[in-house]
């Protein structure tokens, strides 16, 4: 019988053990996992909080993009200053996030406003055929 592996979802952290590489799929959202590169016991015997800071640091580490722009400016050990950084980045997403709403409000007001005009002229050009045809 294979060896039991952890696995951890890149995206949403859940992780759960399997024996088979491809049956490591997130139950959530449905993306391979990726594999805990320790033995299964060690990771069994490390209790919530260290599996939690463990799989947080893998995911980190998995995004690229996402480790750069937090841990490119200087190596950053410390956690208080990386949970800072963190922060940082969060509200500047919800900065973006929240103009990028409001581009889309405007945008819907535009569109209607639009329509409404399209209809006005809609009913002249028939009012005007209307009154050819007399
Ligand atoms: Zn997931």
């Amino acid at each position: 019988m294979r060896e039991l592996s952890a696995y951890f979802c890149p995206k949403c952290g859940h992780y759960a053990y399997f024996q088979l590489p491809k049956n490591a799929v997130c139950c959530g959202c449905h993306i391979s996992m990726r594999r805990i590169n320790m033995p299964f016991q060690r990771f069994m015997d490390m209790d919530c909080e260290e599996r939690d800071r463990y799989i947080s640091c893998r995911i980190i580490e998995t995004t690229p993009s996402l480790a750069h722009r937090i841990c490119a400016p200087d190596k950053l050990y410390d956690q208080r200053r990386l949970i800072g950084r963190l922060t940082e980045e969060y509200s500047k997403l919800e900065n973006e996030n929240q103009s990028l709403n409001q581009t889309v409000d405007w945008m819907h007001k535009t569109i209607w406003e639009q329509l409404r005009r399209m209809k006005e002229l809609e009913l002249k050009v028939e009012e005007l055929e209307k009154r050819r045809e007399r």
